[in-house]
Parts: structure tokens; sequence; C-alpha cells
């Protein structure tokens, strides 16, 4: 694609929606400029900062697309808060997101209108509708549809399933969702699976995934195997090493590194995306894998203290990044090498230091780009011991 067809991309609602910057910049500058952005943060921690790997297609490659319900007038809408405020900003058709996903949405914003249901407001904590989220596989084309409602009654949920399904044959399962507080997190716990399997799954690096509502996986899945590949060659594995892959989520990273490796272990929080990675360990075959639902930081600081070790650490953190202890708890099982795969060079920064004081040095940085026309950018480096006393 020439540059003057991704310029002649433009959205009408770039200026309220705050989500992404589309039309303001060429890409090939948005590239260099999240480039200066990683060097900002790491440069001096790391010698060799690579260009950002782009996209060959930089449009609608986000798989999972979220939308919050509301009313303007008369009118059901969906879309996305304006930034700091609860108003919303009907977005219909979205220039970074899936577009089978932004037709569902407006199928299932009409079918709330038709059939009369209440629509959540945030502000008085009243209403049914909450939020709406599509995930699709890139792969399989597989397609979940989570309806987050405040409470579990759900009036004609039979019909709006059964016409929900009619307009779009191609969505494989539907899960009511219920959160009933008033949080800004999209999810509550509680869930009921209305059609299909409750989950959808995706093949990644010739490997097959299931991915559940409340598991995380990364939302650009062409730009994935791209970091995927860079996270193995990273950890420069020779079939020998103990591998820990800490915040794994659903596995996708240690399950993709286990046939060059010893053993992995894969360490993960959330305890839905664990059943996911023990089940994704068991279809795909893969014996040399076990996953532990922890903190990362406590189950690492226990095996230290029982004696083991590990070669390997991959370390996949959310946008937060780290923490001194995690850091401390890595160190401590003497891992000759780390890989850090971050999506946010700032945090990464300033684990880096941390990680500088534990004798632990990174070596060369792949930036990749995730999250086309919005500022964030995904870096992938590994760290080497090279001793304390260097420090
Ligand atoms: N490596 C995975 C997931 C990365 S997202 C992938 O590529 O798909 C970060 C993950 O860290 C999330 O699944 C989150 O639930 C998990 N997490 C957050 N804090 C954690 C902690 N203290 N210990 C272990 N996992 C944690």
């Amino acid at each position: 694609m020439g540059k003057a067809d991704r310029e002649s991309q433009t959205c009408p609602y770039v200026a309220r929606c705050g989500a992404c910057h589309i039309g303001e910049k060429s890409y090939e500058e948005e590239l260099a400029e999240k480039k200066a952005q990683v060097v900002t943060h790491i440069g001096k921690y790391c010698g060799k900062i690579n260009d950002v790997a782009g996209m060959y297609y930089p449009y609608h490659y986000r798989n999972k697309v979220h939308a919050v319900f509301g009313r303007i007038k008369d009118e059901v809408v969906a879309g996305t808060y304006e930034e700091g405020t609860h108003t919303i900003i009907p977005v219909s058709d979205c220039l970074i997101e899936d577009a089978q996903a932004s037709a569902i949405i407006r199928t299932v914003t009409e079918l709330i209108q038709s059939f009369k249901l209440w629509v959540y407001n945030e502000d008085t904590g009243r209403g049914l509708m909450r939020h709406i989220l599509v995930r699709k596989g890139a792969s399989t084309k597989q397609i979940m549809v989570v309806l987050v409602t405040a409470s579990p009654e759900f009036p004609h949920k039979n019909n709006f399933v059964a016409e929900l399904r009619r307009a779009h044959p191609e969505i494989t399962t539907i899960v009511q969702n219920i959160n009933d507080r008033q949080t800004t997190m999209v999810l509550g716990e509680r869930e009921k699976i209305l059609f299909g399997q409750g989950y959808i799954e995706d093949v990644l690096m010739g490997l097959r995934f299931r991915i559940s509502p409340s598991s995380f996986y990364q939302v650009n899945s062409a730009q994935t195997q791209v970091l995927y590949k860079r996270a193995i060659q990273a950890a420069g594995l020779t079939g020998k090493e103990r591998v820990i892959d800490a915040y794994c989520g659903i596995g996708t990273i240690g399950m993709c590194m286990s046939a060059k490796a010893a053993h992995v272990t894969g360490i993960e929080l959330n305890a839905q995306a664990v059943k996911d990675a023990k089940a994704n360990a068991k279809r795909n075959h893969i014996n040399n894998i076990h996953f532990i639902a922890a903190d990362a930081t406590e189950y690492m600081t226990r095996m230290s203290q029982n004696g083991e070790r590990a070669d390997v650490i991959v370390m996949d953190p959310p946008r937060s990044g780290s923490t001194e202890a995690f850091v401390k708890a890595a160190a401590s099982l003497k891992p000759s090498r780390i890989v850090y795969v971050s999506c946010n060079p700032e945090t990464l920064g300033r684990d880096l230091a941390w990680f500088g004081r534990e004798g632990y040095r990174a070596q060369e940085a792949f930036p990749v780009d995730m999250f086309g026309f919005t500022e964030h950018v995904e870096v992938i480096l590994s760290m080497k011991y090279c001793g304390k006393e260097k420090n």
C-alpha cells in the first residue's frame, strides 16, 4: 500500500474519540516517533535499538473490540467515553478495529433498541446493558461476543440471542458477563454462556490456543507472530534450559518456546487464563510445560527459597511494568538470560535500572508496532548476567 493510500484514510471521530490519532501523520513518521520514544526511555540502558518493525497494513488490526452502551436522546448508541468524561462518542466504523466486530456491535445496538432493553447509566448506576466485547480469532475466524450486563436478568434473552445469530451466523459463542459494580473495569466476575463453548480458539505460530473472555490475548495477531519470533530468538535456547514464562496469560510465549527448552513453568495471576493455559498445553500435546496460578514474584521467591534455579526467564508484564521485588526474585533464580517483552517503554526503562543493580545488562532492543495510530509501542529485549561488580 502506498503512502497516499494510507493518508487517504480518514476517521470522522478522531477529534473527540482520543483512542488513536489516525490521519495526523504518515505511518512512517509515526514509526520514527515511536523509535525516538523507545530511545528516550531505554537508550541509556541498551546500546542497540533497532527500527520499529511496522505493520504491513496498519488498519483494522484489533482482534478485540470493546464498546460501551449509552443513550443519546432516544437512540441507543455504542462507542467510547470522551476522555475523562462519561460522555459517549458513538463510534460505528473504527479504522483500527476489526470490521466484522464493528458490524456485530452495530447490530447489537439496534437489537437493544428494538427489544427496548434498558441501557446502563454510569452516573446513576441504573440500567442493564453496559458494554460489549467482541473477540475474533484472526486465523480461525471464530468470534466471541461478550455482553456485559449490570444484573443477571436479561429480558427476551433467548430471542435476543436468536436474532443476533441470525444476523451474524459467523458468531461462534455468546457470553453474558455480569458486572454489578460501579467501576471502570469492563468485566465482572460472573458469566453465563448463552451460546457455544464460552471461548474462542486461535492458531498462532502453528499452535492452537483457547481464549476465555477475561484472558489476555495480544490484540494484533499478525504482529504477535513478529514479536514472538523475536522473543524465541532472544531467549537463545538450545533444548537444555529451564525456562520461566512470567506473566504468561494463556501460555502463548512459553508454549512457543517449549520445543526448544527442557522445561517451561508459566506463572499467571488470572485463574481463568491459567485454566486456558492448561487446556492449551494438553490440546497441543506439550508435556514439558506446567502452569501455576500465582503472583509471579511470590512464586519465584518460593522457588529460590527451595533452592531451585532457572536458566532463562521471559517476562511480559502489563503496562504498569514489573516491580523491584519481582526483579530481585527473578535475579535470585540466577538465570543467565532474561527476555523482557514490554508494552510500555517508560516502565521498561525503570525496570532496566533495577535489573542493572542485579547485574543484568540489556543487549539489543527490537521495537514492534502492535498498536498502529496510537502512541503505544511494544519492545522486546534480552538481558545477560554480566556480574554485579561491573555496576
Ligand atoms: N504473555 C502473555 C500475557 C501478557 S499480559 C501473552 O503474550 O499473551 C500480562 C499478564 O500478566 C496478564 O495475563 C495478567 O493477568 C498477568 N499478571 C499481572 N500481574 C501479575 C502478577 N503479579 N503475577 C503474575 N501474573 C500477573
